[in-house]
């Protein structure tokens, strides 16, 4: 019987599986216009920007894009247009960039918790959080799951708050069967490199407030208008035009991407939901995930050890995983620092936190290291008892 490589046995891997990694187009398909920005010397403020923007407004559905650095500067740039003041709302099982965008802007993150199901923030939860200074909602499509952005949408407009959407993960996620532009005041997308949409460094705003829109465009210039007059501070959180080039050809393998992910992941689930003690993100069956990424959670009773365990042992199998996103936001030294007690009031997003572990996944992952990765996992399921002797640590 085959061992875990934990205890002796053959690595499921001769070399290591990374968590992800960027599917990119063919390089032949970057050179004529790569080279046209080298001839005409636009390299940046150019035509290629324009034309993502175009093409990814179109794409999900909204009025406005606005194409930036990346997404942090896209989401300080929003908050500060839309003249954000006082407290906003957001989870805090997300990526730090989140609430660091709020610390930009001296605006004080109010953390709210998830659903134990959908890693999403609950919109039943956001209502006692409200207080005379709340001035926005920051909600985020975690993993790439969209967040309930009707239920959100109706508190906002009741409590006269704007709405602003962290998609940083979920350029390419469907809602209600629908692509999820024209929601909210605006959403963020990221082009980053573990991201489905891949510029290298980038992120695009989508909007369908004109006014808004034309703030943006000044903001990641500087504030600066034409007769150089600034009426805010603003930043160079430009995109590059080399950068658009590769988001261009990225955008065209978009759908087909998002479709082989989702091929994937249900072969994991179809696998691993035999074991006892694992459980699932759950996506409600009209929407789409791009999964971003693909975290499973472990109940340690049942499975037979940790997800800490299990991590261990994975990485003695040459298979890379991940605990996104561990500590909880609220739980990180600098918001630690701002002296607010979260002491029990967040028990999903602590409960998701201890005990999600994100498995391999990228576009172009043959359906073999899925099944490969899901055989390792159910020989360690199998050894637990030993494995969790051979691993140090709780
Ligand atoms: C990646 C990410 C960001 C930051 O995106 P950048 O483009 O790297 O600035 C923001 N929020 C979430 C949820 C992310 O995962």
């Amino acid at each position: 019987m085959h061992k875990p490589a934990i205890l002796g046995g053959n690595p499921a891997f001769k070399e290591l599986i990374p968590i992800t990694q960027p599917t990119l187009p063919p390089i032949d398909s970057l050179q004529k216009p790569l080279s046209q920005i080298f001839s005409t010397g636009q390299i940046t403020n150019g035509r290629f920007v324009k034309e993502l923007e175009k093409k990814a407004s179109s794409y999900l559905g909204a009025k406005y894009a606005i194409a930036m650095s990346c997404c942090t500067s896209g989401l300080i740039l929003t908050e500060q247009a839309l003249a954000l003041s006082g407290e906003v709302i957001l989870p805090s099982f997300t990526f730090c960039a989140t609430a660091h965008s709020l610390l930009w802007n001296n605006l004080i993150p109010v953390f709210v918790d998830c659903k134990r199901n959908t890693h999403n923030i609950d919109p039943q939860k956001i209502e006692a959080a409200i207080t005379p200074k709340t001035s926005a909602i920051l909600a985020v499509d975690v993993f790439g799951n969209p967040c309930e952005r009707e239920n959100l949408q109706e508190i906002a407009k009741q409590y006269n708050l704007k709405l602003i959407i962290d998609a940083a993960h979920s350029f390419g996620s469907l809602y209600k069967e629908k692509q999820i532009g024209g929601f909210a005041d605006a959403q963020v997308f990221s082009l980053s490199p573990t991201k489905l949409v891949v510029a290298g460094e980038g992120g695009i705003i989508i909007t369908e407030d004109k006014t808004l829109a034309e703030k943006l465009v000044l903001a990641r210039n500087y504030g600066s208008p034409l007769d150089y007059n600034c009426e805010f501070a603003g930043l160079n959180a430009r995109m590059e035009e080399a950068n658009a080039i590769l988001a261009l050809r990225s955008l065209e393998m978009l759908e087909d991407n998002v479709k082989k992910r989702n091929k994937l992941v249900t072969i994991y689930k179809q696998r691993l939901s035999t074991l006892p003690g694992v459980n699932f993100q759950e996506i409600e069956p009209s929407n789409r995930s791009t999964y971003k990424d693909f975290s499973i959670l472990i109940k340690p009773d049942s499975f037979g050890m940790t997800r800490n365990h299990l991590a261990q042992a994975l990485e003695a199998e040459n298979i890379e995983t991940r605990f996104y996103f561990y500590p909880p936001i609220h739980q990180q030294k600098v918001y630690q620092s701002l002296g607010i007690n979260y002491e029990d009031m967040l028990p999903n997003t602590l409960a998701i936190s201890a005990s999600a572990i994100s498995l391999p996944l990228y576009s172009h992952m043959p359906e073999e290291y899925v099944n490969r990765i899901c055989s390792a996992i159910e020989i360690i399921h199998k050894y637990a008892g030993e494995v969790k002797e051979a691993v140090s640590g709780e």
